[in-house]
C-alpha cells in the first residue's frame, strides 16, 4: 500500500506539473500567433516599401526605370527574402534579381526554406505578388515579389523566437522541479502528525491487547497544529491515552481495594474456624454466629458489587410508577426508628405531598443508602429529612449532626469502595459502595446528588431529582 506522504507528493506534483505544463503551453501558442502575425505585417510592410522605392525610379520624361539604383534596391532586399522583379508597362523586365545574382538568389531562398522547414516545421512554399507602378495615374509597369509564403523569419526573428521557447521551456522545467520540492514539503508537514497519530493509536492498541507496558499509556501527542483537524485528532488522542490510563489506574484501586474488603472477613472467619479446629474455641451458637456474621458481611458485599456493576455497564431498565415521594421516604424511615433511638438520635421529618414518576423501589434504595449512612456516622443530635420544590422536580435533604467528612475525602465519596479513613476504623463502616449505588441509580432517573460537610458537625446530602 502506498503511504500517505507518497500518495500526496504525487498528487501535488502531478497536479501542478500538469496546470505548469498547460500554462507554458497556452504561453508559447499565444507568444507564436501574436509574433505570426506581427511578422506578417512586417512582411507587407517591406513589400510595399520596395514597391515605393522602385516607383520613385521611374522617369515620367523619358518614361524609363533608372536601371542602376533599382539594380542597388533589389540587391538589397534580395539579402531579406525578397526577389524582385520590374517589368515596364509593356511587360518587358526592366530588372530581375535572378539574371543579376543567380547564386546569391538561389542561397538566400535555400536558406530561407531550410529554416522555415526545419526550425519551424512550416510547409510553405514561394509566393508571388505583383504590384502595379503608376506614375501620375498612367501606368508605369509593375513591381513582382517573390518570398516564402504565407510568411517566414529572419535569421534574427528566428533566434529570437528560439530563444523564447527555450527560455519558456527552462521556466516550466524549474517551476516543475520547485512544485515537486514544495509538494514534498506540503505532504510531509500533512502526513507527519497523521503518521504520529497513527503511530500512537497503534501503541496503545499494542499495550491494551498484549498488556504491554501498561506504564507506557503516559502517550502525548504534540496538539498545537493550526490545522483545525490536525489539532484535533492529536487531541482525540491524547483524550484516549489518558481515558486508559485512568480507567487502567481505577481499575489497579479497585483490584486492590475489593482483595482488601474480602480479606478482612475472610481472614476473621480463617482465625475463628481455625481456632475451632485446634479446639481453642468451641463450635458453640456463639462463635457459630461470629462466623455466620462474617459470612453475611461477605455476601452483602459481593451483592453491592453485583448491583453496582450492573449499574455501571448495562442500561437498567427502570420500572417507573407515579406516587407520592413522602409516602417513600415515610416508609425509608421506618427502618432506621429503632437504630436511631438505640443511638439517642432523633429523626426530624419536614416532608409535604410530593407526587413523582420513578422507579419505587431503587429510589428507596437511595434514600435507605443516605440514612443508613445518616445514622451510622452520627452518635447524637438529630438527622432531618425534608423535600422541597427544585428547579425541575423535589430536591429532597438529608441531613445529619454527625462526624461530618473530612475536606480532603469530599471530591470521592461517590467513588466504588471508597471510604473516608476514619469510617474505615470504625466498626460502623461499610464497603464504600452504598453512595455509588444511590448516585447511579438517581442518575439513572436523570438527577443528581451533592453532598455538603462541616468536618465534626454534620453533613448534609440533596438528591435532585
Ligand atoms: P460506607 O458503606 O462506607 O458508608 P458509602 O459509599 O455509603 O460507604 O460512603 C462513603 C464514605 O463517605 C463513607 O465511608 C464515609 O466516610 C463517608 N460518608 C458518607 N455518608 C456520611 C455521613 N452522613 N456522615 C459522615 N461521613 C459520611
Amino acid at each position: 500500500m502506498i503511504s500517505l506522504k507518497h500518495r500526496l507528493t504525487l498528487t501535488y506534483a502531478l497536479f501542478i506539473s500538469a496546470a505548469l505544463a498547460v500554462l507554458t503551453l497556452v504561453i508559447n501558442q499565444f507568444t507564436v500567433i501574436v509574433f505570426t502575425s506581427l511578422i506578417k505585417d512586417n512582411i507587407a510592410g517591406k513589400s510595399n516599401e520596395i514597391v515605393q522605392a522602385i516607383g520613385e525610379q521611374y522617369n515620367g520624361m523619358s518614361r524609363r526605370f533608372n536601371q542602376s539604383t533599382i539594380e542597388a534596391i533589389g540587391m538589397y532586399f534580395v539579402h531579406d527574402g525578397y526577389i524582385v522583379t520590374v517589368e515596364d508597362e509593356k511587360g518587358d523586365t526592366v530588372w530581375d534579381a535572378r539574371s543579376c545574382d543567380m547564386q546569391e538568389c538561389t542561397k538566400v531562398l535555400n536558406t530561407i526554406s531550410e529554416r522555415m522547414e526545419d526550425s519551424f516545421r512550416l510547409n510553405g512554399s514561394w509566393q508571388t505578388l505583383e504590384y502595379p507602378v503608376t506614375h501620375n495615374g498612367t501606368n508605369a509597369g509593375k513591381v513582382i515579389i517573390e518570398t516564402y509564403g504565407p510568411f517566414f523569419f529572419s535569421e534574427t526573428e528566428s533566434k529570437f523566437l528560439s530563444s523564447i521557447n527555450r527560455l519558456l521551456v527552462m521556466a516550466g522545467i524549474v517551476f516543475i522541479l520547485l512544485s515537486i520540492g514544495i509538494s514534498i514539503l506540503l505532504s510531509g508537514a500533512i502526513a507527519k502528525p497523521i503518521v504520529k497519530a497513527g503511530e500512537a493509536a497503534r501503541r496503545i492498541a499494542n499495550i491494551h491487547a498484549k498488556g504491554a507496558d501498561r506504564q507506557n499509556l503516559n502517550i502525548r501527542l504534540d496538539e498545537g497544529y493550526k490545522t483545525r483537524e490536525l489539532h484535533e485528532l492529536s487531541r482525540s488522542i491524547n483524550n484516549l491515552a489518558a481515558e486508559l490510563e485512568e480507567g487502567e489506574r481505577r481499575q489497579k484501586q479497585l483490584s486492590s481495594d475489593i482483595a482488601h474488603e474480602l480479606r478482612t472477613p475472610l481472614t476473621c472467619l480463617q482465625g475463628n474456624i481455625e481456632a475451632m479446629i485446634d479446639g481453642v474455641w468451641k463450635a458453640d451458637p456463639e462463635h457459630l454466629k461470629s462466623c455466620h456474621e462474617e459470612i453475611l458481611r461477605l455476601a452483602r458485599l459481593v451483592a453491592d458489587l453485583h448491583t453496582l456493576t450492573n449499574f455501571e455497564w448495562e442500561r437498567i431498565e427502570l420500572h417507573k410508577t407515579d406516587f407520592d415521594l413522602a409516602r417513600l421516604l415515610h416508609t425509608a424511615v421506618d427502618q432506621f426508628n429503632q437504630a436511631a433511638a438505640d443511638k439517642g438520635i432523633a429523626i426530624n421529618l419536614n416532608l409535604r405531598e410530593s407526587p413523582v414518576n420513578a422507579d419505587y423501589d431503587r429510589l428507596k434504595q437511595v434514600f435507605i443508602n443516605l440514612l443508613s449512612n445518616a445514622v451510622k456516622y452520627t452518635d447524637s443530635g438529630s438527622i432531618t429529612i425534608g423535600i422541597e420544590k427544585g428547579a425541575k422536580n423535589w430536591d429532597v435533604t438529608v441531613a445529619d449532626t454527625g462526624i461530618g467528612i473530612p475536606e480532603e475525602d469530599m471530591p470521592h465519596i461517590f467513588e466504588r469502595l471508597y471510604r473516608s479513613d476514619k469510617s474505615r476504623s470504625r466498626s460502623t463502616g461499610g464497603a464504600g459502595i452504598g453512595l455509588a449505588i444511590a448516585a447511579a441509580i438517581t442518575a439513572a432517573h436523570g438527577g443528581n446528588i451533592s453532598a455538603a460537610s462541616e468536618n465534626g458537625k454534620g453533613s448534609i446530602f440533596t438528591v435532585y431529582l
